[in-house]
């Protein structure tokens, strides 16, 4: 009889197919969560862009925030690199939110735009 601990970890670890997803049990490989969740993050949009300039808590010029940009995962971070090049500045995809150092707020919004976005300033 195998501890508890032992059975516990059975579930999530197995030998022949590695980790496996907590969500669904399924071998990482084959798990399809992280698109779901994609899936239903881009049904919940309502298809307009919201920018953000956001100072709190940060030196200088804060960052410019993106918000609810109706691209999947791997197409938000493609436009997360080229704001940051347009831009000329760091920048970063976190929690599907892209983060631009400094006021870029006009910069984007015309980039944005250029593709077909509707974009609303938000905020500060
Ligand atoms: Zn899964």
């Amino acid at each position: 009889m195998s501890s508890l601990q032992q059975q516990l970890s059975g579930l999530v670890y197995s030998t022949d197919q590695g980790k496996l997803c907590p969500a669904c049990k399924e071998s990482l490989t084959s798990c399809c969560c992280a698109e779901l969740a994609d899936q239903q993050r881009l049904e919940s949009l309502d298809g307009i862009v919201r920018l953000r300039r956001e100072t709190s808590g940060r030196k200088g010029k804060g960052v410019t925030t993106i918000q609810g940009v109706p691209l999947n995962k791997n197409e938000l971070k493609s436009l997360t690199a080229e704001l940051k090049k347009r831009c000329g500045t760091g920048g970063a995809l976190k929690n599907d939110i892209i983060e631009i150092q400094g006021d870029q707020r006009t910069v984007i919004k015309s980039l944005l735009e250029a593709k077909g976005f509707r974009v609303k300033l938000s905020g500060g």
